[in-house]
């Protein structure tokens, strides 16, 4: 009988070989074909083992190499030569990254799919500074979202109206190049200029940067400072909490 195909969403975690689950490492272990992007990381993407196929399916200094569909479309063909396929994606594979919809495009192939949940940046990369997005003291609720979209845009699919009045912790990803038109919008329509804001960069990786400040302060400190993504930006009074000092380990 032909050898059955299958992909596996893996999650890599933000970034140390520390923080990639043991699934992750066992699927990686016995993958054939690996389709990889830039955002795990060098210290993973060093990593990678000899014996599989390793195709880039990212993004190279701004340009595409390849597009959504084709990423889809390369899956499906190595599946169906009966190989064992790993994606392997930053984070966890369902937040952001489009896991959901290769997961709806392999079903419809059938092919057999598993997913291999990560350690998202969304929560381990506040957490390596002391910033626990919850707190019964500061926010007992939490928005993750993309920041990459213009808050003034019309038709957003965001409700940044909405944001700007809620009282949990805003955690946005995705989030520099738009900072400043956040910040603005967000205190525009009500929020506070004194709310504090973290914007970290390379979470969990050895080049680690924290830049803090306000709602008012940061799009100034981080231009002044020239961040760059990857950075998670986490806004709310869970900020107060952050310490220079990591607490997880890398
Ligand atoms: N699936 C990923 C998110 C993919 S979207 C996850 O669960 O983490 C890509 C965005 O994630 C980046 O632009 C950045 O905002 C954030 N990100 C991922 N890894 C990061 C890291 N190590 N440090 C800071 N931000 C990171």
């Amino acid at each position: 009988m032909d050898k059955k195909g299958a992909v596996y969403l893996v999650g890599s975690g933000p970034g140390g070989l520390n923080l990639m689950t043991c699934r992750a490492r066992e699927v990686m272990d016995m993958a054939e074909v690996i389709l990889y992007d830039q955002l795990p990381g060098e210290e993973i993407l060093s990593c990678l083992p000899a014996h599989a196929e390793k195709v880039d399916v990212g993004k190279y200094g701004g340009h595409h190499t390849r597009e959504q569909d084709e990423i889809e479309q390369l899956m499906i063909s190595y599946a169906k030569q009966g190989r064992q396929v790993v994606r392997l994606k930053g984070g966890d594979p369902f937040l952001f990254g489009r896991g959901g919809e290769e997961l709806e495009t392999l079903r419809a192939h059938n092919i057999p799919v598993e997913i291999v949940p990560g350690v998202t940046s969304a929560i381990a990369v506040p957490a390596s500074v002391g910033i626990p997005v919850t707190h019964r003291k500061y926010a007992s609720q939490v928005t993750i979202l993309t920041g990459n979209e213009d808050p003034a845009k019309e038709e957003s699919a965001i409700d940044w109206d909405w944001l700007a009045k809620s009282r949990g912790t805003i955690v946005i990803l995705m989030g520099v190049k738009n900072l400043g038109k956040i910040a603005k919008y967000l205190m525009d329509h009500g929020m506070d200029p004194a709310t504090p804001v973290a914007v970290i960069e390379r979470g969990l990786r050895p080049d680690q940067r924290e830049t803090i400040g306000t709602l008012e302060t940061i799009p100034g400190l981080a231009k002044e400072r020239s961040v760059r993504p990857p950075a998670v930006i986490v806004i709310g009074g869970v900020v107060s909490l952050y310490s220079s000092e990591h607490v997880v380990s890398r």
